[in-house]
C-alpha cells in the first residue's frame, strides 16, 4: 500500500465515471498533482456517444433508482448520491451559460430529472421478486413512495401527488385487458455524457490535470521501478507516480491481469427509436413529463428497459437478459476485450439478434405506435462485471502503487457525485475501517457460481457465437 501526500503524483486511467468521480474528489480533498490519461478525448467529444465516443459513462442517459432491494448500503449511497444530484442541478442553474461546458450551454440543463420509474411486469401477476421488494420497501420506510397500480389507496395517493398519468403509459389496461406495475416516484434518469462533462468541468477547476489524446493519453502498460508504478504511454513516455488508479472500465482486465477471475469485461444491447419531432401526439407521449423510465419482466425473463425521449427524440431502449463476452489475444493472454463503433481495431455496431428480438418484443406488445417507425441504430455497452456484481476498488496485490477502480457491473453512473468520496478513503490506506471499502475489497470466490464469469471462452454468451442483427432488422414484421 501507498502512503499518501498532498502532495503525491496520482495518476488515474479513465476518464469515465470511476476515474473522474475519484479525480475530483482527489482533487477536493487536498491532492495537488492529479492527472487523468485517456485515450479518448472526452473533452472534445463531450462524452457524447454520438460524437465518437465508445465508453460505458459515454451514453444519452442513465437510470437512477435508489431503491437497492436488501444491498442497504448501496440504497444508502445512492441516497446521499441523489442529494447531490440535486445540487449539481442547482449548481447548473446558477452557472452562467457560456462557463458550462458545450453540451449543457443549448437545450436541457438539467442533468438529473426525477421522472419516476415504473417496473413493469410481464404477465398478469406480480413475479415474486417484485412482491419481495415492495416487502423490504415497507420495512424501510419508503414504501410510501410507490404506486401500485392495482392499489386503490396506491392509486389515490398517486393522483395527489401528480404521478398517476405514469401508471400506465402503454395503456396496457385498456389494450391488454391486464397491467400489473409499479411506480417507484423516487427515480428517473440523468443525462450521462452531460453528467460526465459537468463532473469533468468541476474536476479541472478543483486542479486535475488530463491527458486525453489517442497516443500521449494511451496507456500501454504499467511497470514497476524502485517500488513505484511506471506507466507507459502509446507515444513511448514514461510517468512515473506515486500512486496509479486504474479506472479503465471494460478495458481494464486487459491492463491489469491480477483482475482475470475477479472482473470480466461484457457488453449490453442498446436500440434507439428516433421520435418524429413533427408529430406531437407522440413527441408529447414520449417527453419525461410523460413518460417514466421504464422496466419490463425484470427477474422474469425478460429483462428489457427503456428511457424517455431525449431532447433530440431519442428514445432508447436496452436488453439485460444477457451480457456479451468478446475473447481477444492480449500479450500472450485471452481476455474478454471491448469492441466498439469506433476506438477499437475491431468495429461492431450491431447487437445479436437475440438482443434485438427481445426489444423488438417489448415494442410490439407495449408501444405498438412506434413499429412503424422501425430501429434507427444499435450499440453494445461495455462493462466491466465482477464476480458478485460488487465494484473492485482496492490496491492490486503485488504491484506497489497500483490501484484498481473498476467492477460497476451494470449500475454505477448514479453514484458519480460521490464514488469519488469512497474510494479516497481506500487509498488512503483506510478501507478496512469503511462500510464500502470492505465490499469493494480485492477478493476471491471458491464458489462454482460466480456471476457468469467461470465460463470463460466456453460459455454460450461470446459475441463470436451470436447471429448479428443486420439492418434489414431493425425494420418490424406484421
Ligand atoms: C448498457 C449499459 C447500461 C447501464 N445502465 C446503467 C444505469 O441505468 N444506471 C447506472 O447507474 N449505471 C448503468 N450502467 C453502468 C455504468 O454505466 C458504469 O458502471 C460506469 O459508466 C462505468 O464507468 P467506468 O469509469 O468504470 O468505465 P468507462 O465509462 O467505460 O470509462 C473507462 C475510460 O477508460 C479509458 N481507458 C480505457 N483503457 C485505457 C487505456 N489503456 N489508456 C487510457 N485510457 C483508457 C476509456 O477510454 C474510457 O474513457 C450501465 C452500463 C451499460 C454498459
Amino acid at each position: 500500500m501507498t502512503t499518501l501526500e498532498h502532495s503525491s503524483k496520482i495518476i488515474i486511467v479513465g476518464s469515465g465515471v470511476f476515474g473522474i468521480s475519484t479525480a475530483l474528489w482527489l482533487a477536493r480533498s487536498g491532492y495537488s498533482d492529479v492527472t487523468i490519461l485517456d485515450m479518448q478525448d472526452t473533452a472534445a467529444t463531450g462524452y457524447d456517444p454520438l460524437s465518437g465516443t465508445d465508453s460505458a459513462s459515454a451514453d444519452l442517459n442513465k437510470i437512477i433508482r435508489f431503491s437497492y432491494g436488501s444491498e442497504i448500503e448501496y440504497q444508502r449511497l445512492a441516497s446521499e448520491a441523489a442529494q447531490l444530484w440535486d445540487d449539481w442541478n442547482r449548481e447548473i442553474a446558477a452557472t452562467p451559460a457560456d462557463e458550462l461546458p458545450e453540451s449543457l450551454r443549448e437545450g436541457d440543463r438539467k442533468l438529473w430529472w426525477n421522472v419516476g420509474l415504473l417496473r413493469m411486469s410481464c404477465e398478469s401477476e406480480f413475479g415474486a421478486f417484485e412482491i419481495e421488494t415492495l416487502e423490504n420497501m415497507e420495512r424501510e420506510g419508503i414504501r410510501e413512495f410507490q404506486f401500485r397500480s392495482d392499489d386503490d389507496a396506491d392509486i389515490a395517493r398517486a393522483k395527489q401527488r401528480g404521478w398517476a398519468h405514469k401508471l400506465d403509459p402503454c395503456r396496457r389496461q385498456k389494450r391488454l385487458g391486464t397491467h400489473k406495475a409499479v411506480l417507484d416516484s423516487t427515480a428517473g434518469f440523468v443525462y450521462a455524457y452531460k453528467s460526465c462533462a459537468w463532473a469533468q468541468y468541476l474536476a479541472k477547476k478543483a486542479g486535475v490535470k488530463t491527458t486525453l489524446d489517442s497516443v500521449r493519453g494511451k496507456v500501454i502498460d504499467i511497470t514497476s521501478r524502485d517500488s513505484r508504478p511506471v506507466v507507459h504511454t502509446a507515444d513511448g513516455s514514461e510517468h512515473i507516480a506515486d500512486l496509479v488508479v486504474v479506472a479503465g472500465g471494460g478495458w481494464t482486465p486487459s491492463l491489469i491481469p491480477e483482475v482475470q477471475g475477479l472482473l470480466e469485461t461484457t457488453a449490453g444491447s442498446v436500440a434507439n427509436i428516433q421520435i418524429p419531432m413533427d408529430d406531437p401526439d407522440l413527441w408529447g407521449r414520449f417527453a419525461p413529463e410523460n413518460q417514466p423510465v421504464i422496466s419490463w419482466g425484470s427477474h422474469q425473463g425478460k429483462e428489457v428497459y427503456s428511457l424517455p425521449r431525449d431532447e433530440n427524440g431519442i428514445f432508447k431502449i436496452g436488453w439485460r437478459k444477457t451480457k456479451w463476452t468478446n475473447f481477444e489475444d492480449v500479450r500472450g493472454r485471452r481476455v474478454s476485450v471491448p469492441r466498439t463503433a469506433h476506438v477499437t481495431e475491431k468495429k461492431e455496431t450491431r447487437v445479436p439478434i437475440d438482443a434485438l428480438n427481445g426489444i423488438k418484443e417489448y415494442i410490439a406488445i407495449n408501444f405498438p405506435e412506434l413499429v412503424s417507425l422501425g430501429i434507427s441504430s444499435t450499440r453494445l455497452c461495455w462493462y466491466t462485471d465482477s464476480i458478485d456484481n460488487s465494484f473492485v476498488v482496492d490496491f492490486v496485490p503485488g504491484c506497489p502503487g497500483v490501484a484498481v477502480c473498476s467492477g460497476g457491473s451494470g449500475h454505477g453512473f448514479k453514484f458519480l457525485p460521490i464514488l469519488g468520496r469512497e474510494v479516497v478513503k481506500i487509498l488512503e490506506g483506510k478501507g478496512s475501517q469503511t462500510v464500502y471499502g470492505q465490499m469493494w475489497r480485492w477478493r476471491s470466490s471458491s464458489e462454482s457460481k460466480r456471476n457468469g464469469l467461470e465460463e470463460g471462452e466456453e460459455g454460450p454468451r461470446v459475441l463470436s457465437k451470436q447471429a448479428m442483427a443486420s439492418e434489414a432488422d431493425w425494420k418490424f414484421t406484421n
